[in-house]
């Protein structure tokens, strides 16, 4: 089904730049006395159409977030700690390497599968979201396009079936500007020694392998900066104590320090000097994955919210039944809506291989906006009882902050697609 869209997109790019009139009399001239109601030869698929198989998976990982999820979201906010048992049943459940391929135990199924995978996870919790998005848009996706034979097999075996990995490139100093990053690699024989410190490290606290972004050559700037795979146990990495977050308080988020850190070259992911093109490439698909994360807390605010406003009697009627919460209701249910479809749109852009940097950076600020009106209305329409932590509202509005902030800030991405505005009308 995928493929068969791709060829519908495709062909609809096909049309030759002629006036739409001429356009609409060459059809009607080619069609002979077809009855008006008669529907057209062509139709193109609503964005909200899934493959069989899509279908399939988001029917499955709803079930799977309601039953094995759920009851453990509360406790690990609380513990600020993501239960061993989580993540032990993402593996089983196959979500943990969606796309890697069979042959290396992974699913072998699709990007937009993931992003409907993320969405489904943060409707119950954005920390198990964020766990298995960074896992399958960054990490195994940087592995599978760059990885050796012998990296694929050593690797990609294990992120699929037991082995969590972590994405490391911003530092003290490198946030926004992220290539102006410290860490150095100097190269020694057959080996080369990571020094510096990363900071804000997703699942640091669980992974079992790092792609750690280090410059082997500062005298070439950003041209120097590589990626290196360094396994858990090296000796001279530390993990440092995790962040007391406002929000996403079950997803690990550390400090890493590196100390004569001795990473073999063949450890090296892709070409040296290359790894800033990766991560450019990376992040760009992966604020999809965040797109999606944040579509799925609106979402599943809303759907606590909404049952509450049918059963809350206040001046002898629902709630739901006042015009002014009506109008706020509908106008946020649009909001969502237009989120969702900016984020479909994105995700089958990219996979069907067709321009996506700037419909990615829309989708990530867009649904994060999204998140935080919907969150925070939540709130409002629940009255105090949505400012306790006896409902999840107040989780909801606490975890969709980090929206605006990872993988590129919220003005990043408005700058971002500024580049591509100004492109588009530089004539
Ligand atoms: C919970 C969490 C998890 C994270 N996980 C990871 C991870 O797994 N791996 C990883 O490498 N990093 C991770 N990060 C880091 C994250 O990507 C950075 O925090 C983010 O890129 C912003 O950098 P900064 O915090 O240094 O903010 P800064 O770059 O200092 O930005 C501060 C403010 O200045 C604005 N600003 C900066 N530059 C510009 C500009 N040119 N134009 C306009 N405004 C600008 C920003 O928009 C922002 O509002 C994580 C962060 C958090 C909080």
């Amino acid at each position: 089904m995928s493929s068969s869209l791709v060829r519908i997109l495709s062909k609809a790019s096909r049309h030759p730049c002629v006036p739409w009139a001429a356009l609409r009399s060459r059809s009607t001239a080619s069609l002979p006395d077809v009855p008006s109601q008669q529907p057209p030869a062509v139709s193109f698929a609503p964005l909200q159409t899934f493959s069989e198989e899509e279908g399939m998976m988001r029917e499955a990982v709803q079930k799977y977030a309601r039953d094995c999820i759920a009851p453990y979201v509360s406790k690990m906010d609380e513990e600020s700690a993501m239960d061993p048992a989580v993540i032990k049943s993402l593996f089983d459940q196959g979500l943990m390497g969606i796309e890697i391929d069979p042959e290396y135990g992974g699913t072998g199924s699709t990007f937009f599968s993931s992003i409907l995978v993320i969405e489904e996870l943060a409707k119950v919790d954005a920390s198990v979201a964020v766990l298995c998005d960074i896992q399958n848009t960054l990490i195994n996706t940087l592995l599978s396009n760059l990885g050796t034979p012998q990296q694929k097999e050593q690797y990609l075996s294990r992120l699929s079936t037991d082995t969590v990995g972590s994405f490391c490139l911003s530092e003290a100093e490198a946030g926004s500007d992220a290539f102006a990053l410290k860490t150095r690699a100097e190269k020694h024989k057959d080996y080369y020694v990571i020094n510096g410190s990363k900071m804000w490290i997703s699942n640091a606290e669980h992974a079992g392998v790092f792609l750690v972004m280090a410059n082997v050559d500062p005298a070439a700037g950003y041209r120097g900066i590589t990626c290196f795979m360094v396994d858990r146990d090296t000796e001279g990495m530390a993990i440092g104590k995790k962040e007391n977050k406002l929000g996403l308080r079950a997803s690990s988020t550390c400090p890493l320090n590196f100390d004569n850190v001795k990473v073999p070259e063949k450890n090296i992911l892709g070409q040296v000097g290359h790894g800033y093109k990766y991560a450019i490439g990376m992040l760009n698909e992966g604020r999809i994955g965040i797109a999606a994360q944040m579509l799925g807390v609106a979402q599943g605010c809303f759907d606590h919210t909404i049952p509450y406003t049918q059963q809350r009697i206040q001046f002898g009627q629902r709630i739901f039944d006042f015009q002014g919460l009506q109008h706020q209701i509908s106008h946020v249910a649009t909001q969502i809506e237009a989120a969702r479809l900016l984020t479909y749109n994105a995700a089958r852009l990219k996979e069907a291989g067709r321009p996506f940097i700037k419909e990615a950076c829309m989708a990530k600020y867009f649904t994060s906006e999204v998140a935080t009106l919907t969150t925070s209305k939540c709130i409002e329409w629940m009255g105090g009882v949505g400012f306790t932590k006896d409902y999840p509202i107040e989780k909801y509005y606490r975890d969709c902050k980090i929206g605006t902030i990872y993988e590129g800030t919220t003005n990043i991405q408005l700058s971002t697609m500024a580049k591509y505005i100004d492109k588009e009308y530089d004539h």
